[in-house]
């Protein structure tokens, strides 16, 4: 059976602003059908790395909490820590980080709570029937919360193609160890003609597992923890995960695996709003964020994070490569995420979510009119 998208353009083609326009369909969603009276209810959204620019505006999660409170039940923001070190990987760094980025309440109206707490250890064991996982390691406030409405920003990924509400939950809600175990196949390899010996890698790294002997960085595969840091910190492509060992496929399955944690318990009450606007080639992480890949599309709002995933890549891959874009050569429907991530297949995430009961990639788009 087709689970329903609910779609409102980008474009200014009604008169109304984005926000009114997300009220409009959370309601035609029945996104409040998640909530009830007295429930505490995680906001799940990522408030962006210091210095990327790519998140979704505080001013549409605003909409939502007004939405929660509307009914009675208590909101409030809430991500988990991570495993790379920066401006999110603790908990008082990331609620300062949260602050930075707009996502105060004197503009959301609604507390940061960091799920996994101060060191990234607070979480509860789920039991889940993954095929590769039998239980996923969900940050405690994900796990306690009444309800959850689950507020993702749409772009690419360097190791799942792209990111949306699948990612925001499977990598999103777990704990740090969580997120370790998600990766543990990602172990990367220096190329050392494209070294310059700056040690970014090296000073990020968790593990220390990146020697910088001989002058060039090099990666001790037995220390290596498979993070992914030290790629997203090395500006010269020097350093590319390995894609011989099946990484990425076995990453988005134990994502998509640990989505089904993440919702565990909750019977159905959990939401989802997608925001492909400011679609940057890779995750909002990095502390950089590129120029949008393809224009501003709009929001979608379903209660299948399966189906508004699909739909929102379906859109993405429809439209036309921005130039000046990481994607400026590539033409309608080529595969803008294939583009540039091009050892990734990003329908892995959606074919396994779907197939181990997490949603359907079989949706129908309704349109805001
Ligand atoms: S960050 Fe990249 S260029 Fe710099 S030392 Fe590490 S591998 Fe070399
Ligand atoms: S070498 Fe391994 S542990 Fe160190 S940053 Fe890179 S992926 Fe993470």
């Amino acid at each position: 059976m087709s689970s329903t998208v609910h779609f409102a353009s980008a474009r200014d083609d009604k008169g109304i602003s984005l926000a009114e326009k997300l009220s409009r369909i959370y309601d035609r969603a029945g996104l409040g059908g998640c909530i009830a009276r007295g429930d505490l209810v995680a906001i799940k959204v990522h408030v962006g790395e210091p210095g990327n620019l790519a998140f979704v505006p505080p001013q549409l999660v605003k909409v939502v909490v007004d939405k929660v409170i509307a009914a009675g039940a208590t909101p409030f923001l809430t991500d988990a820590n991570t495993l790379y070190t920066g401006g999110r990987s603790n908990g008082a760094v990331h609620a300062r980080s949260a602050v930075l980025n707009g996502f105060g309440y004197a503009v959301t109206g609604a507390p940061f709570i960091v799920a996994d707490g101060l060191t990234g250890h607070d979480s509860v064991t789920v039991p889940i029937e993954g095929v590769l996982l039998k239980e996923a390691l969900i940050a405690s406030a994900v796990a306690r919360a009444d309800a959850m409405i689950v507020v993702s920003h749409f772009k690419g990924h360097g190791l799942a193609g792209f990111g949306g509400a699948i990612k925001n939950l499977g990598m999103g809600c777990a704990c740090r160890k969580g997120k370790q175990i998600q990766h543990s196949d990602v172990k990367p390899r220096v190329r050392a003609d494209r070294c310059i010996s700056c040690r970014r890698c090296y000073r990020a790294c968790p593990a220390s597992a990146i020697s910088m002997a001989g002058g060039k960085a090099s990666i001790s595969p037995d220390s290596c923890i498979g993070c992914g840091e030290c790629v997203v910190w090395c500006r010269n492509g020097a350093i590319r995960p390995n894609w011989d060992e099946g990484a990425p496929g076995n990453l988005q399955r134990r994502m998509a695996e640990y989505a089904l944690g993440a919702v565990a318990g909750k019977g159905g009450k959990v939401g989802y709003v997608n925001v492909a606007i400011r679609i940057s080639p890779d995750c909002d992480c990095g502390p950089v964020n590129d120029v949008p890949v393809v224009g501003d599309i709009g929001i979608m709002t379903s209660l299948d994070p399966v189906a508004i995933d699909r739909a929102c890549s379906d859109m993405v891959v429809a439209a036309s490569g921005v130039p000046g874009s990481a994607c400026q050569h590539a033409g309608q429907s080529d595969d803008k995420f294939k583009a540039v991530h091009k050892h990734v297949d990003w329908s892995v995430q959606l074919a396994h979510a779907e197939a181990i009961g997490l949603g359907s990639q079989d949706y129908v788009v309704e349109k805001l009119s």
